[in-house]
């Protein structure tokens, strides 16, 4: 399937082509070709997008909850139904395998059904008073939001954020990654269609610094979201910070795995390996560090060593293709560097370790004794890279796992419920997974503590992160 869209911005119910506007080339990571040219926003049009969110706000607040609901499922069924389209979109851009691609799309419908359905529970409540008397509390929704998004899973983070705050009644303008838009104009176009009033929704690409700064330079904007890494996370709260806006930062990870000695190691390891190379890594819940109780670890590493040098990597549209190249150019180095750093520092190379052919590929790797020193044993390598080291016991197990200051997600396996338990109560991350590694959903919050940054989305609370609270007391 050829790749085939026109790259526009989407301001107060109208396309923006790329005429007049600068434009940056959009490239296929698996071949280096270039696939489309992104028109990027002026500050023109940022201003003409900022005016058509704050013209449009009263009008979606005051719209019925029931008709912004509908509005949000048929949203839904626009992503569902066009899920091939998108998802190849997506892969070409991207470069994740087509399989990988079309459940992101359908992980960014189950946004928009399930906050069309949370809207209608937002009950507020009311406190005890004398008869006679009243006092309740209300939450409302906050104003224009602002959202910047990544490239490792574009169309998801991007409903993620906007499904929640468009069923706050906010009105919203995104900026999504300008490495992958494609896929992401496929959320405009199916609000759009379905009826969403003009304003509501604006998607503008362009050079993340200009936008992000002249955005959140207005007051117009009164909550920020953004998913990213740590340190442009740290660069916009203070640019939050001067305007007092509101501020959700879903930063990096760099999740610990621990492995018990009681588990089924085949069976174990079955799950393990293919959930460390979806998306080639670059997930930021991706398992990463993993930590082997020591009378199983060398069957371990072995084991994973060999499920490894088993992974089909190729062009995400290639039917056998189990793991695409890395998204763009500058990760390789990224990748490669970490690896090499582990590798002068004593780690032992079981599988992969080097790029491959001419795009972004890098082999499925996996280093095992990895010194606590070397560089990816504390920053986050976001790519198809697996560190392993043994341990002794649990509290050495907790301690490895609470020991650097991200604290996104985080995996045990074991069959000891007290030991799960006691897990779950004292690893420091906000999602932690017990022999499992589903842990986003629609329903569940999904956040972090530490330099994973903070506000939850998913779930109630990823509602309630576009809201503000008021009481209204009557005598
Ligand atoms: P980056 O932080 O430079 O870019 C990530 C995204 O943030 C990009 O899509 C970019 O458009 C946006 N961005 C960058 N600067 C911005 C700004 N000033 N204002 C608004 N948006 C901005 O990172 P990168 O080089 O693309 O990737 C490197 C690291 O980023 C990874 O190692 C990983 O730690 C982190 N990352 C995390 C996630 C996540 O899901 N939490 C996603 C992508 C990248």
């Amino acid at each position: 399937m050829t790749y085939q869209t026109d790259l526009k911005l989407f301001i107060d119910g109208a396309w923006q082509s790329g005429e007049g506007r600068d434009c940056m080339a959009v490239t296929n990571p698996a071949t280096g070709e270039t696939l489309a040219e992104l028109p990027l926003a002026s500050k023109a049009d940022l201003d003409a997008a900022l005016l058509a969110a704050e013209r449009a706000f009263p009008v979606w607040r005051g719209t019925d909850v029931e008709k912004r609901g509908a509005i949000l499922r048929k949203a839904g069924s626009y992503l569902k139904a066009n899920a091939k389209e998108i998802g190849a979109l997506l892969t070409q851009e991207q470069g994740k395998p087509l399989k990988e691609a079309i459940g992101e799309v359908y992980g960014a419908a189950s946004m928009f059904d399930w906050y069309a359905e949370e809207a209608k529970r937002d009950y507020g409540r009311t406190l005890v008073r004398p008869v006679g008397q009243r006092s309740i509390v209300q939450r409302q929704p906050v104003g224009v939001v602002a959202t910047f998004t990544p490239w490792n899973f574009p169309i998801y983070l991007l409903a993620k954020k906007v499904a929640a705050a468009l069923a706050a009644g906010c009105s919203v303008i995104s900026k999504p990654p300008e490495e992958t838009p494609g896929s992401t104009n496929a959320v405009a176009k199916a609000l759009a269609e379905a009826g969403l009033p003009q304003g509501v929704f604006q998607l503008v690409h362009g050079d993340p610094d200009m936008v992000s700064r002249h955005l959140m330079g207005s007051p117009i904007v009164r909550k920020v979201s953004f998913t990213g890494s740590v340190g442009v996370g740290k660069h916009l709260m203070g640019l939050a910070a001067d305007g007092l806006k509101r501020l959700t930062l879903e930063l990096g990870g760099h999740a610990p795995v621990l492995v018990f000695d009681d588990v089924d190691l085949d069976a174990t390891l079955d799950k393990l390996v293919p959930q460390k190379f979806r998306n080639a890594g670059q997930v930021c819940v991706s398992p990463t560090r993993f930590y082997v109780q020591e009378g199983i670890y060398d069957d371990f590493i072995a084991g994973f060593a060999e499920r490894t040098g088993k992974v089909q990597v190729g062009n995400g549209m290639d039917d056998a293709t189990q793991m695409g190249p890395l998204a763009h150019e500058r990760r390789l180095p990224a990748v490669g560097d970490l690896v090499a750093d582990a590798k002068a520092k004593g780690a032992r190379v079981m599988a992969g370790g080097e790029p491959m052919g001419n795009a972004n590929f890098f082999q499925p790797t996996l280093l095992a004794d990895v010194p606590l020193e070397a560089k990816i044993m504390n920053d986050e390598p976001f790519g198809p890279v697996a560190v392993a080291r043994p341990f002794k016991d649990l509290d050495e197990a907790l301690h490895q796992a609470n020991r650097l200051p991200y604290g996104l997600a985080a995996f045990a396996f074991t069959n000891d419920l007290t030991r799960a338990n006691i897990l779950g109560d004292m690893i420091e991350a906000g999602m932690v997974g017990i022999n499992s590694f589903a842990i986003s959903s629609a329903d569940a919050p999904f956040g972090g503590v530490k330099d994973s940054g903070f506000g939850s989305e998913g779930g109630k609370e990823g509602l309630e992160t576009y809201q503000v609270v008021k009481a209204i007391h009557m005598g």
